[in-house]
């Protein structure tokens, strides 16, 4: 069976909004700190590039890849692909993601770099299903929330596919066999 995209969930405009807010948000909190944006490859590119231009106080970014769930999911350990080419002791470390689900990833994310000394540590993501959450975690900054369905665009994608749509949409089975 194929997959098509059935309807838009958040439009362009939305997201620009939303990127808006959330960018006068973190201007606000971390004037006067060092802040270290850390994007989550390869979905939180997009947001990462919209948000910190958003974002009017000094900042760097880095970046991290990780695997799926290696064992059981409920483990929640992710393996690290990629791992950040600086030290981030010090610094105000700020996560940047796509999609919150489980929340499992970025718990881990959390206690992994908080164990590198940083000054603080926060997270951010662009949307969240707070409907599926497995563990709980305190996502700092929510671009938006959004139902319990498999979204593509905006740096999201299926097998690969559909990151570089400008809006956010559901994918849904195409009904042939
Ligand atoms: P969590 O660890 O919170 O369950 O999962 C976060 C990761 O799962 C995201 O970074 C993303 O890669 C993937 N994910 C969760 N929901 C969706 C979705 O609706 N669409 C896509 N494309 N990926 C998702």
């Amino acid at each position: 069976m194929g997959k098509v995209i059935s309807k838009e969930l958040v439009t362009r405009e939305q997201i620009q909004e939303m990127c808006r807010r959330v960018g006068r948000e973190i201007s606000r909190d971390y004037q006067g700190k060092d802040l270290i944006l850390i994007a989550v490859l390869k979905g939180a590119v997009v947001f990462l590039s919209d948000l910190m231009r958003e974002i009017d106080v000094p900042l760097t970014i880095d970046f991290m890849s990780v695997s799926s769930y290696s064992g059981t999911k409920s483990s929640g350990v992710v393996k690290i692909i990629k791992d950040i080419d600086q030290d981030i002791a010090g610094k105000d470390v700020l996560i940047v993601e796509d999609v919150v689900d489980t929340g499992l990833t970025l718990r881990h994310l959390k206690k992994l770099l908080a164990t590198r000394g940083p000054a603080s540590i926060r997270l951010c993501t662009a949307f969240d299903k707070p409907d599926c959450r497995v563990v709980d975690v305190d996502v700092d900054y929510i671009g938006m929330s959004i139902p319990n369905e498999f979204v593509v665009g905006y740096g999201l994608d299926y097998k690969q596919l559909y990151r570089q749509l400008p809006y956010v949409a559901v994918l849904a089975d195409d009904g042939k066999d």
